[in-house]
């Protein structure tokens, strides 16, 4: 688990310690990052508890009945949420993103939601979630202000989908909540599916082919080395180029433009028009030069990079009085000083290190 990370605290002449980045004014100009990237998405880890156990994930060995999840009065509430989220709204940030752990776990969600919709009405605010408790859930988060939600499907072969989410939930379950999710109206859905060597290539095709020309968006994900329990290796990765050339074979792709900068997925068209797939090849083609994301754990630490293994504990500028301007000038100081790029120095030797697992700090 991450340790707290004081940003400045020095000692002043008398010897006691003094929090710079919260006290001292704020630095003219734009907050950009020490590469000039600016923070415009921030995702917000809610629960640090899952309903499944997805063996890349939170494999049932390490997250089992005697895993130190976060104790209830660690979490951040919905109020300090908020405030934390108005101050990346007021430097910039125009996307928020909720997940964890499964979001969906965390009580009265849609109270969060609606709170953070009224930090503005054009805040892109989505939810990714495994979809189980997605279908009795989707009119009530999308009435709160919810605009799109992604959900998590590995696999359309239900014994592959079972086996991966290690607590024998079922594919159709899955596809229900998509399709209702869909009519209620956050949509286009997002459907992520991570591709793990010798576990799910085979549903790579069939996966695109479901979704094709429904107006859903299904997007590729490389197995990544996040976290230290999945045992990540190299030869796990089944590469983007790879993903896509079976795709091409099988239905003919057309490269598209990223809908902005920064934008996590590549973006591929069906030829023949009829919807378009996304890869995030985080592992063999590192899109850090473009990274504008921040991530804020559970229990309220930032980290400027998924790969991190240490975050700003910014609960305490709050629960020492902290107001929205010292949370501002602390989250800015922060962003300011930021340097990550761990994918595009990523080896196997970097891929042992300790980092957060992605259950906490958030997917
Ligand atoms: N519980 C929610 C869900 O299942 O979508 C949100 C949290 S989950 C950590 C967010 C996303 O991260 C999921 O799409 C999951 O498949 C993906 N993910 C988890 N571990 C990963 C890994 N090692 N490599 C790539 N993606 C991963």
């Amino acid at each position: 688990m991450a340790t707290f990370i004081p940003l400045t605290d020095v000692r002043d002449a008398r010897g006691q310690l003094v929090r710079r980045a919260i006290e001292a004014p704020m630095a003219p100009g734009p907050v950009v990052d020490t590469r000039s990237r600016p923070v415009a998405d921030l995702r917000i880890s809610v629960t640090d508890r899952c309903n499944f156990r997805c063996v890349y994930c939170m494999p049932k060995g390490v997250f089992g009945r005697d895993y130190p999840f976060l104790p209830h009065d660690a979490l951040l509430t919905f109020e300090e949420i908020t405030q934390v989220a108005r101050a990346f709204v007021a430097l910039g940030v125009t996307k928020l993103r909720l997940t964890g752990g499964e979001p969906l776990l965390r009580r009265k969600l849609e109270r969060l939601i609606g709170m953070l919709r009224s930090l503005g009405d054009d805040l892109d605010i989505t939810l990714t979630t495994n979809g189980a408790l997605l279908a009795r859930k989707a009119r009530d988060l999308r009435a709160a202000g919810l605009s799109r939600v992604t959900v998590s499907l590995d696999s359309l072969d239900d014994a592959t989908f079972r086996a991966m989410n290690d607590v024998d939930f079922p594919v159709a379950r899955v596809l229900e909540a998509i399709d209702v999710a869909a009519d209620a109206g956050l949509a286009p859905v997002k459907i992520n599916m991570v591709v793990k060597r010798g576990m799910n290539e085979d549903s790579i095709v069939p996966m695109a082919r479901r979704f094709r020309g429904t107006g859903h968006i299904v997007r590729f994900i490389e197995y990544m080395d996040v976290g230290a329990t999945n045992g990540w290796r190299m030869d796990d990765v089944v590469p983007a180029s790879e993903i896509v050339a079976r795709i091409h074979d099988a239905m003919p792709l057309v490269d598209a433009n990223p809908n902005y900068r920064g934008e996590v997925a590549e973006r591929w068209a069906y030829a023949d028009g009829n919807g378009e797939i996304g890869v995030i090849a985080s592992v063999t083609q590192a899109f850090c030069r473009d990274c504008t994301r921040a991530r804020l754990s559970t229990e309220g630490k930032l980290y400027t990079c998924l790969f991190a293994n240490e975050g700003f504990d910014l609960r305490e500028v709050i629960r020492s009085g902290g107001d929205d301007e010292a949370l501002k000038r602390a989250v800015a100081a922060i962003w300011r000083q930021r340097a990550d790029r761990y994918s595009e120095i990523r080896t196997e030797n970097t891929a042992r290190e300790p980092k957060v697992e992605m259950s906490y700090i958030g997917g």
